[in-house]
């Protein structure tokens, strides 16, 4: 028999091969190589008998199990411990057999291999091929005499812990226990195979889930939430590949950086969720402006930028972003007006410079902001000169403001005649320590731009409701910023400070300017009605400097106008300037209205002045502005010639 193949349905060998109905991960498939037909012939029986106790009766295997692996191991497939089992005279058969069953997807549990199979390949060889096919089959070497130590077949077959062996002539029952024991020790280790499978399947979902979220967490960084324009980086990222198409080209980068003109008061005014809505109405118009003409992206906050290749096309996309910002938006019933201010840098043609060009874009985009907003400016590189002076300015200001270095001069107003000092105006002075004094205007301007208009607001009012404590029968009035009174905390803060200090609000004026009233009358006139509300006076600062209309003089409660020095100035010197300063002092009059004249430096225009009516003169002619304690000595002096 030698050579020839056997093969049976766990019965005996010599019977043709047979198919187990059991799913593949239940059958437990038996190979057995021996090139003598008497052993096969031994195996056979054996397995037969198994096969006869365990089939029809899966009490007997249970007890068997438990026997060897102790009380509840039964397997809970025990009813079939042997699917089949197939019987090889030579060992390239039992290779070519195991290879088969991989393939068809019912593996051997275990394979009996005779250790010398003349004249073909020997057991080791045998174990060694089906071992590098089936990592799981347990494989017992099968050997009358040591021709290898199992040192070098454990080597040579890899796998130790699925290698036993089986010394000629083995007793019916040893190997009836070791095709048990070898048969349920598979049944686990497919199991516990399965579940590894199952496990790494999940896994290997999961891995696939997270590369997804993964991607879109990258597509999301680049991105902004609130407008789905991209963001910083998204623009970084376009601006490094429009980088390289421009390089060695005639074609040039231009840079537009775009901030929303007020924003700040209309998210502190209407809330957050109003501002984000104006955020996004705005990004819609920008997507709609640009077009294909460029790259559109969100900063942060008001601020975008858009990026282009196409220098021909920027007049178009900046007359339509300016046109497109002054559309009015509509947001839960609120109708707000505002306007962009942009500004614009080019690169050289061909050497594109990303980090100058965004440099100088946002310059010029300060320079638009400074000339009033609303505006698009190209960059000039006086434009940098002018902004460095006016940041240092401001980093200047904002440390003198904290560390109390302003001071507050008084300037005394007089009545008609020229005599009893009847109120003082608060005048803001900075002794910059390497510049002198710095011209009011100059600093309370550059103060505007950089946002620090309520700080030092509120810094002038504590100071001035200190000093006044002075002249405790003596008005002092405070000169108010529009945006200062158009801050929606500016009265709850203010009345705070009044309690804090026990101020009496009467014995305070707020002079406020008709830019006020320009920008926003409504907010203007309820801020104004407030601070009436709580007892101080209001008066209209400069009056004919602006160019308001005169019918927000009825509307509003004002108790004084002050005309502006410039009318005063032309008395004398213009034709016709008494008539006007008649006429104006006529309609304060009709208002019933108390009037001031500002700047009276000459004798000759106090006369003028006090013939039209005026009740109060401020001027050069009377006082200067003063320091607290010659502000002090003046009205005491004026006491003294009063009383005198
Ligand atoms: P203003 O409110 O019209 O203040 C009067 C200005 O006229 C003061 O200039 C004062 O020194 C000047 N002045 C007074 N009499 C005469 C005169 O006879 N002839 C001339 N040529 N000028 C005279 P100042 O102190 O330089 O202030 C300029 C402006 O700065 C003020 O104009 C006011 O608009 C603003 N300002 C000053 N202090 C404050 C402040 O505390 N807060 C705010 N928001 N603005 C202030
Ligand atoms: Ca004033
Ligand atoms: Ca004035």
């Amino acid at each position: 028999m030698r050579g020839g193949l056997a093969s049976c349905p766990a019965s005996r060998p010599g019977q043709t091969e047979g198919r187990s109905m059991t799913s593949p991960a239940k059958t437990r498939r038996f190979l057995v190589a021996d090139d003598d037909a008497q052993v096969l012939d031994a195996y056979g029986r054996v397995f037969a008998d198994l096969v006869a106790s365990t089939a029809g009766n899966g009490e007997d295997f249970d007890a068997l199990s438990a026997e060897l692996f102790g009380e509840g191991a039964a397997t809970p497939d025990s009813e079939a411990l042997i699917g089949d089992v197939v019987y090889c005279r030579q060992g390239e058969q039992a290779v070519s057999q195991v290879e088969n069953a991989l393939a068809r997807g019912e593996p051997f549990a275990i394979a009996f291999i005779d250790m010398r199979m003349p004249p073909g390949i020997d057991g080791l060889e045998t174990a060694r091929r089906i071992r590098a096919l089936d990592p799981n089959v347990n494989l017992v070497i099968v050997t009358g005499y040591s021709d290898h130590k199992p040192s070098e077949i454990a080597l040579a077959i890899g796998r130790p812990e699925k290698l036993f062996y089986l010394l000629k002539p083995f007793d019916v029952s040893e190997l009836r226990q070791l095709a048990t024991a070898l048969a349920h020790r598979w049944s686990c280790d497919n199991a516990v195979t399965d579940e590894l499978a199952l496990r790494v399947a999940e896994l290997e979902r999961l891995n696939a889930q997270l590369k997804a979220s993964e991607a879109k967490a990258q597509e999301f960084a680049r991105m902004d939430a609130l407008t789905g324009l991209p963001n910083r980086m998204g623009l970084s990222e376009r601006l490094q590949n429009d980088t390289h198409a421009v390089e060695g080209t005639d074609r040039q980068l231009s840079v537009l950086y775009l901030d929303l003109d007020r924003f700040k008061d209309v998210n502190d005014s209407l809330g957050h969720p109003v501002g984000d809505e104006l955020i996004c109405q705005f990004a819609a118009r920008i997507r709609e402006a640009v077009g294909d003409d460029g790259f559109a992206a969100r900063l942060g906050g008001d601020e975008f930028a858009v990026i282009s290749l196409d220098r021909g096309a920027i007049e178009g996309v900046v007359k339509r972003l300016l046109a497109g910002a002054t559309e009015p938006y509509t947001m839960g019933g609120h109708v707000v007006l505002t306007s962009v201010s942009i500004g614009i840098a080019h690169s050289a043609p061909g050497r594109p410079h990303l980090v100058e060009a965004m440099r100088q874009a946002d310059i010029a985009l300060y320079a638009a902001k400074a000339a009033g907003r609303g505006v698009a400016l190209e960059f000039v590189p006086s434009m940098e000169r002018d902004i460095l002076g006016a940041q240092r300015l401001a980093g200047d200001l904002a440390e003198a403001i904290r560390s109390d270095r302003l001071e507050l001069y008084y300037q005394p107003l007089v009545g008609a005649d020229g005599i009893p000092i009847s109120s003082v105006e608060a005048l803001l002075r900075w002794n910059h320590p390497e510049r002198g004094f710095i011209a009011p205007m100059v600093f309370i301007e550059a103060a505007e731009k950089a946002d620090l208009i309520r700080e030092l607001g509120a810094w002038v009012i504590r100071r001035a409701f200190r000093d006044a404590r002075h002249w405790p029968d003596l008005v002092t009035s405070i000169n108010l910023s529009p945006s200062q009174l158009r801050a929606p905390d500016f009265i709850d803060e203010l009345a705070k400070l009044v309690a804090e200090m026990s101020v009496d609000p009467t014995m305070f004026e707020f002079e406020v300017t008709e830019s006020v009233l320009i920008d926003d009358v409504e907010t203007a006139a309820r801020q104004i009605r407030s601070l009436k509300d709580m007892g101080f006076k209001i008066s209209l600062d400069d009056f004919g400097s602006g160019y308001a209309g005169l019918a927000y003089l009825s509307r509003i409660p004002f108790d004084k106008m002050k005309i502006d020095r410039s009318f005063v100035f032309n008395v004398g010197v213009a034709e016709g300037a008494e008539g006007v300063i008649r006429s104006i002092v006529g309609l304060g009059l009709a208002l019933g209205l108390s009037i001031t004249a500002e700047g009276v430096e000459h004798a000759a225009q106090h006369q003028v002045l006090q013939s039209a009516g005026c009740h109060n003169m401020q001027g050069f002619l009377f006082h200067r502005p003063l320091p607290v304690d010659e502000t002090l000595r003046a009205i005491n002096c004026g006491r003294l010639k009063i009383a005198s």
